[in-house]
């Protein structure tokens, strides 16, 4: 410390007010209390030589050089004021000096010590991850210990972040470790429990042969941290999920396990809130299989194995086309030719949808900017597209480059675009609308709470998904449906378009129906860009 990169006293202007009590007693009150504090720990002078040590620093450090050797890592170490110590008798410590008025208050305890806290998580104060993954360890290591049979269970909260974000992080610090009184209390002896992330905890259950066991510890653990929990005034309400590996399944190391848990949670995730499920090796190789399709996936924009095909929309009123409908085709040189229903999901989870997106909505300007006449493009946009704070941009950047009409340019999105509760995608429409785009509304009918939508954002069109224009012939209820749509379409002023269209039978059923407008291969298929032109000279219609 007495170094030039030795750490830099405290400042000294500290009030004398602020010390609550600097009576001779209160002095001597302190003076005890630092003298028989378990912890070894000292006062060393600004020239780093020992003023004071209490008596556990005197009992440990008598005759050692450890102030010197503290001195030589801080000259090394940046001036760095925590490091570990070896002593020559063998003894490891770790050493923190921390700067106070006139020299450094250095306080030092053993590596044991150290260690615990290092497997402890603070909030909860159960182990963390790394105790985990070393009990997880020892079961390879000594299979005896898991020879009655172990599971692994993960445990996901949901809604934390939530509360962390409305209520504040120290409430949800004290939610944790309700959650965490909660699990404790339903544990048998010789089980283990940890957290291993934010929102995530996990036991290994010992002694329990049967998969029933780990599964009934799962639904009780389920139910009960579903329980409300009252804090700081409020009722909370959280849900777990409860991902299982029993032990071992395949794996060979504690990584694997947790990659194990992980799989069998993300399969929770997909079944719904508040359950349990049990991995198998098949989820390893679903997960194997998207690993690669994601791989391929980016390697697809950079090597120009993109495409997009174009649908036309028929005007009933106009009798003519009146705009495409812009369909994206990923022609694999190993898989061939991908439906975007496979390779879209796997792009909006990985993110990547972020970049096709971008490419789609480039090329789709580009493209009809060439087609003569006013013709609209429609293009698919995901809900995931929408978290990106550029989008707005991006959609500005392809109108200016290929020059396009905004009015030309109509979004398709889904329900689940209004989902995200902070309205954050409707005011980017709202912008976006602003100068002109128009918003389609998709798949209508198979989503959630259809109407109130339609309230929330002044939609140009709305698409009945096809489920109800291509249901069986004699679907009074589905015939019923599209009548609906299309008279509060009509009365909100809305286009409506019936989407998978096939027959001549289903056209007229729609028309009478009251739609506005049809698509599907009744009328034509998604064709290539190139055919556009001959598509519509077959179809009698100005190119
Ligand atoms: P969507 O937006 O509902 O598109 C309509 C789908 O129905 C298209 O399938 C189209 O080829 C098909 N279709 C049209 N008419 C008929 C018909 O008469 N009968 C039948 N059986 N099918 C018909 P496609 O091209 O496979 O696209 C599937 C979905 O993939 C789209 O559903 C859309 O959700 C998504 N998608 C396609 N391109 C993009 C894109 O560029 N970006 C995003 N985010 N999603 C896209
Ligand atoms: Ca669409
Ligand atoms: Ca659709």
């Amino acid at each position: 410390m007495v170094t030039d990169t030795a750490i830099a006293p405290a400042s000294k202007n500290r009030r004398d007010d602020e010390s609550p009590d600097r009576s001779d007693r209160g002095v001597a009150l302190a003076y005890s209390a630092f003298m028989s504090m378990s912890r070894a720990v000292a006062i060393v002078g600004p020239d780093g030589k020992l003023l004071l040590p209490n008596l556990m620093f005197d009992k440990l450090f008598r005759n050692s050089d450890i102030l010197d050797r503290v001195n030589r890592e801080a000259a090394s170490n940046d001036g760095r004021s925590d490091c570990q110590i070896t002593l020559s008798d063998g003894r490891a410590f770790w050493v923190e000096a921390i700067p106070m008025e006139d020299g450094w208050l250095v306080s030092a305890y053993c590596m044991t010590e150290r260690s615990a806290k290092a497997r402890t998580d603070t909030v909860t104060k159960l182990g963390n991850l790394l105790m985990f993954q070393e009990r997880l360890t020892e079961l390879f290591e000594n299979p005896a210990s898991a020879a009655d049979g172990a599971a692994v269970l993960g445990i996901d909260l949901d809604r934390l972040k939530a509360v962390n974000e409305t209520l504040g992080r120290n409430v949800g610090d004290e939610l944790l470790c309700l959650v965490a009184d909660r699990i404790r209390s339903v544990l048998e002896d010789g089980d283990v429990v940890a957290r291993l992330g934010d929102h995530r905890f996990g036991i290994i259950q010992t002694g329990q042969p049967e998969p029933q066991s780990a599964a009934a510890l799962a639904s009780r653990l389920i139910d009960l941290i579903g329980r409300s929990y009252v804090l700081d005034g409020q009722l909370i309400e959280l849900a777990a999920n409860v991902g299982i590996v029993l032990f071992p399944a395949g794996a060979t190391d504690s990584e694997q396990v947790l990659r194990n848990v992980d799989l069998a949670l993300l399969r929770t995730k997909s079944d719904g809130h508040g359950t349990y499920r049990f991995f198998d090796t098949a989820m390893d190789e679903t997960m194997q299989f998207r690993r690669n399709l994601e791989i391929d996936l980016r390697r697809a924009l950079a090597q120009g194995e993109f495409a997009l095909v174009y649908q036309p929309q028929f005007n009933l009123g106009l009798n003519g086309v009146t705009g495409f409908e812009a369909l994206l085709r990923w022609q694999s040189p190993t898989r061939g030719t991908v439906s975007p229903m496979d390779f879209i999901p796997l792009a909006e989870d990985t993110g990547i949808i972020n970049s096709i997106g971008d490419w789609v909505v480039r090329t789709a300007c580009r493209e009809a900017a060439t087609w003569h006449g006013s013709r609209t493009v429609a293009v698919n946009v995901s809900a995931a597209q929408f978290a990106n704070p550029n989008f707005v941009a991006t959609i500005l950047s392809a109108l200016g480059e290929s020059g396009l009409d905004p009015r030309r340019l109509e979004l398709e999105i889904t329900e689940s675009v209004m989902l995200d509760g902070r309205g954050t995608a409707l005011s980017m429409l709202q912008s976006l609308r602003e100068i002109g785009v128009r918003v389609s509304l998709d798949d209508f009918g198979t989503g959630y709470a259809s109407l109130g939508y339609l309230r929330s954002f002044p939609f140009d069109k709305i698409k009945i998904d096809q489920s109800f224009v291509r249901g069986k012939s004699n679907d009074a209820v589905g015939q019923a449906i599209v009548r609906a749509i299309a008279s509060l379409g009509q009365s909100l002023g809305m286009a409506t378009v019936a989407e998978g269209v096939e027959t001549d039978e289903q056209m007229a059923r729609i028309a009478s129906d009251g739609c506005t407008d049809v698509q599907g291969y009744l009328i034509s298929r998604p064709m290539p860009p190139e055919q556009i032109d001959d598509f519509l000279l077959s179809q009698n219609q100005t190119v």
